[in-house]
């Protein structure tokens, strides 16, 4: 209200994270376009899980369009060992960020069923608590179209890394903790331990693609249907493979092992980019020797002040 027409006002919720420091990257490059005011938030400006702190943020910046990045996020080893707090912390920020005035929000029978054909099969036993907090967000996002018109959508990446995610072996996913171990083991002359048996297979983009990618999301994708942003099936690597590329970017010649012991997680879980492709056929990812390589380099000049 009382904005220029064309005035976009875009809150971006975990503006200091993996995705929200990338995006900030790409805009400060140049992506931003006249028109458009980008206000990023973290946890320090507030607690999205409280209800009045989240409507007070709303308030002061009153935003038009939300990028809602905020989440509790770790890697296979956090998801096995806290699935209830990630389907809490996520359950109840996808209730409090919404607006604040609705009362008895019913999911009819129609949603529940669109629901039900997309959400097909249960989520893998590892990360079941993050998983369906997130089939969740689509549910909602649903009914509030249906119910209210709102055109909200939910952007599936696959496994995201580059500079600014958290290295922290235990919590981490596995391209940052590798890099961190790989970074020990050079200090110390020891040999690198990849966990599992280094078979299993991912989609890994690159977190400076995905901010790309956002951004269109945000100003041209109307649909609520959410879009998988991801690199083609054929981008496909095993952890063994993501092992390889961070050894070789990080120029590391001792022993590589793998600790058997230790879970493999889900074997694969391969997404189409196919969606994705028919809006932009021409989008170039970063090749992932070359993302990688930034990573590293990201992380050996920043060890400092890298989450870990
Ligand atoms: P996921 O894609 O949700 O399973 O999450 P991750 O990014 O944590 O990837 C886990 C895969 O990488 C599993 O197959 C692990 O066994 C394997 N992996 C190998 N080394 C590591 C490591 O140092 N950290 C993590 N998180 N996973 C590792």
């Amino acid at each position: 209200m009382g904005e220029p027409q064309g005035h976009m006002k875009i809150l971006v919720t975990g503006g200091s994270g993996l995705v929200g420091r990338a995006i900030q990257k790409v805009v400060a490059d140049g992506a931003g376009l006249p028109g458009e005011e980008w206000v990023f938030v973290s946890s320090k400006d507030a607690d999205l899980t409280d209800a009045a702190q989240t409507k007070a943020l709303f308030q002061k910046i009153q935003p038009t369009h939300v990028i809602h990045l905020a989440a509790m996020v770790g890697g296979l080893f956090r998801n096995i060992k806290y699935n209830l707090d990630f389907w809490a912390y996520h359950g109840s920020l996808i209730a409090l960020a919404l607006p604040l005035q609705r009362k008895n929000v019913h999911i009819n029978d129609n949603v529940l069923h669109s629901a039900f054909e997309i959400h097909n099969g249960p989520p893998h036993s590892s990360n079941f608590g993050y998983s369906y907090a997130k089939r969740m967000i689509d549910v909602q996002n649903r009914a509030y179209f249906q119910q209210h018109g709102c055109t909200f959508t939910a952007v599936i990446p696959t496994n995201v890394f580059g500079p600014y995610d958290n290295f922290n072996i235990e919590d981490g996913h596995v391209l940052p903790g590798l890099i961190h171990k790989v970074h020990l083991a050079k200090s110390s002359g020891s040999a690198l331990t990849v966990w599992g048996t280094g078979k299993p297979r991912r989609q890994f983009i690159y977190s400076l693609d995905l901010a790309r990618l956002f951004i269109w999301v945000l100003r041209e994708y109307s649909e609520v249907e959410p879009i998988i942003l991801s690199v083609g099936e054929e981008d496909e690597v095993s952890i063994k493979e993501a092992a390889e590329a961070v050894v070789e970017a990080m120029g590391f010649h001792g022993e590589v092992t793998f600790d058997t012991t230790k879970s493999d997680g889900q074997f694969k879980k391969t997404a189409s980019n196919g969606k994705l492709r028919t809006y932009l056929p021409n989008f170039q990812f970063t090749p992932f020797k070359q993302a990688v390589k930034e990573t590293c380099t990201w992380f050996t000049n920043n060890y400092e002040q890298a989450r870990k």
